[in-house]
Parts: C-alpha cells; structure tokens; sequence
C-alpha cells in the first residue's frame, strides 16, 4: 500500500471505516435478535438501517475518487464484534446481558466517530467538499446513535442491577 500523501492515507481510513460498516452489517442481526428489550433491539434495528445508507455513501465517495472500496480488513472492528459475540455465549441474566450489549455497541460507535471524525477533517483539507459532506452525515449519525445508547442504558442497567 502506498502511503505518502494524505490522500492517500484518507482512502486507507475510508477503506478501512466500509470494512467496518460491512462487518458491522454482517453481524449485526444477531446480536439485535439477543435483546428483548424493545427499546433497545429497535434502536439497534433502526441504526442498522442507517448502516445501510452509510455502505453506500462510502461507495459513492469511492466512485468519486474512481477507487475501489475493498482490500482492508478493519481489525479493530473484528476485535470489537468478536467481544460482542463471545458475550452473547455467556450464560448471563438477560438484563445485565442487555446492559452488556451496550457498551459493545458503544465501543463500535466510538470506534466509528474516530474514524469518521478524521476523515472529515481529511475530506476537507483535501478539498473534496462533497466526501467531507457525505462524511460529516454519517457522523453524526453515528454520534447520535452513541447518544440513544446512552439514554436506553439509564434504564437498562438500573434493571440489571435491580433484576426482576
Ligand atoms: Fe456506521
Ligand atoms: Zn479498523
Ligand atoms: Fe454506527
């Protein structure tokens, strides 16, 4: 991989943010399917439709730029989604469960606000005002679904410290 100019480095992280967004896709599913609380799994729901959007606003920057989005594997975000994963095969109460899933899922929204973070900032030091626009929407997407996490876990880990 070539890395000697921002540009270069700015597709590097935008490589690397769709293989997170693809994974995050692939994985997804099954961790909303673990939760039964009806805030929370349709919060993860409807962040996964957003996700959707997100893939494609990457592949249209990508188009722009006349680069292919594929040939980086995020290992970050395998690492996050593999934590997620082996908690879903504990044995656990499903509230704490549930509170459990959250700081999974925050940590994947934390990873994607650093990411995306710098590519805005990359996108407009570049020049490339359309990229930054794209880029600085799922941002704040993300940031928001950080924030609806939050809100969802003052209730969650009150009931997984109070269990019914
Ligand atoms: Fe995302
Ligand atoms: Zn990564
Ligand atoms: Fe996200």
């Amino acid at each position: 991989m070539e890395m000697a100019t921002l540009q270069d480095l700015f597709v590097e992280n935008l490589k690397d943010l769709y293989s997170a967004e693809t994974q995050i896709l692939k994985a997804g599913p099954k961790v909303s399917k673990a939760v039964e609380n009806e805030d929370l799994r349709s919060a993860l729901d409807e962040h996964l439709r957003i996700t959707e959007t997100q893939v494609e606003r990457l592949e249209r920057i990508f188009k722009d730029l006349g680069e292919k989005p594929t040939g980086k594997k995020c290992h970050g975000m395998e690492g996050l989604l593999e934590e997620n994963k082996e908690l879903l095969g504990e044995d656990a109460e499903q509230e704490v469960l549930e509170a459990g899933v959250i700081v999974g899922m925050q940590k994947v929204e934390h990873y994607e606000i650093a990411g995306y973070g710098s590519a805005v900032t990359f996108a407009k030091l570049l020049g490339n005002d359309d990229a930054a626009d794209l880029l600085a929407q799922t941002l704040e997407e993300e940031k928001n679904a950080d924030k609806m996490l939050t809100q969802i876990a003052e209730q969650i880990n009150v009931q997984a410290d109070h269990p019914a």
